[in-house]
């Protein structure tokens, strides 16, 4: 039996004590005011006593105190029955037959109601103490036969009214124990389906979250495969592409430009230090997505030396947590990496490679793909850097390494050409050393090739100062040639140059020994109608000054050919 179940009957039933001890109380109150006899009193005060029991019993713990209980109620049962037996009042009767019908439920469902015997028994037991004190009525006072029946009738029907009601009662919660039961099944059943439920979910849980960590894992080996299969690709068509050129500029820009569009760099760029080739100035080169006018300042930062103090890095310099305060030569402020490689040819830097990104952390796993791409550019640039040289040597004098005649002959060629496509001017001027056999003679050839050289260095700084190109065209005899120039113009320049070589003294033995020269300047289209002889036409020209006192310059004419006797129909 439920306990909760039971104890509400119980609570019920003895509510009901209380109401009908409270009504008896009420009676014999009314009884002692209509009597006023000693035995009212005497029921007054038991009754009231008994009243107060119970309220004491209903609204304290002393309700959960088991033998307290008992006493209360076997003290009820005997004056109840007392009551019952003593008095012939149809109410009190009611009363008191209620009142020990309500007794007989509480003690029955107080004991093992579910047992039958035991039912029986309590049942019995209840009415015992009326029907004893019947009996001993009748024995002693020789009680009217009418109220005997009366009340062993009312007993018994106390006793059947007991039996039946506590059949109704036990059955009806016999089903609600069954119901209880049921219930409570069906919530250990879903408290254990649950327990498997989440059980399930923890499970789910956690295969969910070890799907998570190999979604990661996948996710950072497919990125790590994509990365190396772009270095890849990169690496082979940079290797195509640099393999087969052979021109240094354009193995820049193609180096360049493949690693910034290929690696989403801001900013790419080289730069070879002057002389590398025979240069003057640095060879620089940039691809970027800066803006024409910051590109412009940063490579001319570039071109000045910014990158020369990271080039004894040998293994590369790298930031990647850039600060662009840190670097000058950082116009952009929105570098996060930065990259420098620098350039080493014979153990030599010979230049940098500089790469930029947005982002922090970006040169980190990378650094083995531009060590790899770098070794393959730098076969790459060796054999530039070599056919450069080759092509250099062919095209330029070997003692003075100003351009030899034949290179002269090839750029007069396109001078000549470009000047009548464009209707330009066209100046050339040759110039011979004066004497020069004698220089030999007296102070050996080995000053007089110093003499050679020091004349065509003038030469070739005049041709750089006024863009114009300086060539040896024989032993001691030298061009330069001026295209877009007149001849006034070569002229102004030519008498310059002549006062150097005439102020020019080099020392030989503690002496030192000076030089002329004299020159003859002619140009198209002024003299000169057709570009293709301008250097027969200087060659008179500077024949006229040889034979007219020497370390002079004369400008071509038909006047100083006619003096000189040449038949010129041009
Ligand atoms: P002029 O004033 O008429 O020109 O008299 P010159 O003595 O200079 O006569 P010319 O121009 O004919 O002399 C050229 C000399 O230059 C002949 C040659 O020995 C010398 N020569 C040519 N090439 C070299 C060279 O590479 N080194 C040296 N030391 N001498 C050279
Ligand atoms: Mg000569
Ligand atoms: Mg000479």
């Amino acid at each position: 039996m439920d306990k909760k179940l039971l104890t509400d009957m119980q609570k019920v039933s003895s509510r009901c004590n209380s109401l009908l001890s409270m009504v008896l109380f009420v009676y014999f109150i009314f009884y002692f005011v209509e009597k006023a006899a000693t035995v009212s009193v005497f029921w007054l005060l038991v009754s009231g006593m008994l009243f107060v029991a119970d309220l004491i019993m209903g609204t304290t713990k002393l309700y959960e105190k088991r033998t307290f209980w008992i006493a209360v109620r076997i003290a009820e049962l005997i004056v109840y029955s007392f009551a019952f037996i003593t008095h012939d009042t149809p109410a009190l009767l009611a009363i008191t037959s209620l009142m020990l019908l309500c007794l007989m439920l509480q003690l029955i469902f107080s004991f093992d109601y579910s047992d039958i015997f035991v039912r029986v028994i309590t049942e019995l037991l209840t009415v015992l103490p009326a029907a004893a004190i019947l009996l001993i009525n009748v024995l002693v006072s020789s009680m009217d036969m009418k109220e005997v029946f009366e009340k062993t009738g009312i007993l018994m029907s106390i006793v059947i009214m007991g039996v039946y009601l506590s059949k109704i009662v036990v059955k009806e919660l016999d089903k609600l124990e069954q119901k209880l039961f049921e219930q409570r099944r069906l919530a250990d059943n879903t408290k254990e389906i649950n327990e498997e439920l989440k059980l399930h979910q923890e499970k789910v849980k956690k295969v969910n979250k070890e799907l998570g960590v190999q979604k990661i894992k996948l996710e950072a080996a497919y990125n790590r495969i994509n990365s190396a299969n772009t270095e890849m690709i990169l690496q082979n068509d940079i290797l195509k592409a640099i393999t087969s050129v052979l021109d240094i500029k354009q193995l820049l820009q193609i180096m360049t430009e493949s690693l910034k569009n290929e690696l989403m760099l801001s900013c790419c760029a080289i730069v070879l230090n002057k002389n590398t080739v025979e240069n003057d100035e640095p060879i620089c080169v940039m691809k970027s997505v800066f803006s024409e006018k910051a590109e412009a300042t940063m490579l001319q930062r570039i071109c000045d030396g910014a990158l020369e103090e990271y080039m004894h890095y040998r293994n590369g310099y790298v930031d990647n947590h850039v600060r662009a305060e840190q670097y000058d030569f950082l116009v952009d402020k929105n570098t996060g990496s930065l990259l420098v490689i620098p350039l080493h040819k014979d153990n030599h830097a010979i230049g940098a490679l500089l790469s930029l990104y947005p982002k922090f952390d970006y040169f980190t796993d990378n650094r083995v793909f531009f060590d790899t791409i770098m070794v393959q550019f730098m076969i790459a640039l060796d054999n530039a850097l070599l056919y450069a040289k080759m092509q250099n040597m062919a095209v330029r004098d070997g003692l003075t390494g100003i351009y030899n005649r034949r290179h002269l002959n090839v750029m007069m060629d396109q001078f000549c050409a470009d000047a009548v496509k464009n209707e330009q001017p066209l100046s050339v001027a040759l110039f011979d050393i004066d004497h020069f056999k004698h220089v030999n003679d007296t102070y050996g050839h080995l000053f007089g090739d110093l003499v050679i050289t020091s004349i065509a260095g003038l030469a070739r700084d005049m041709a750089k100062k006024y863009q114009g190109m300086a060539a040896r065209y024989g032993g001691e005899e030298f061009v330069l040639a001026f295209p877009e120039k007149t001849v006034d113009e070569c002229l102004a320049i030519v008498e310059e140059m002549r006062e150097n070589v005439h102020n020019m003294k080099l020392e030989y033995e503690g002496m030192y020994v000076g030089v002329n020269v004299s020159v003859g300047v002619t140009g198209y289209p002024t003299c000169c109608k057709h570009p293709a002889v301008l250097l027969q036409h200087a060659d008179w020209a500077m024949y006229y000054s040889k034979e007219h006192g020497r370390d002079r310059v004369t400008v071509d004419s038909e006047e100083i050919r006619s003096q000189l006797n040449l038949a010129e129909e041009n």
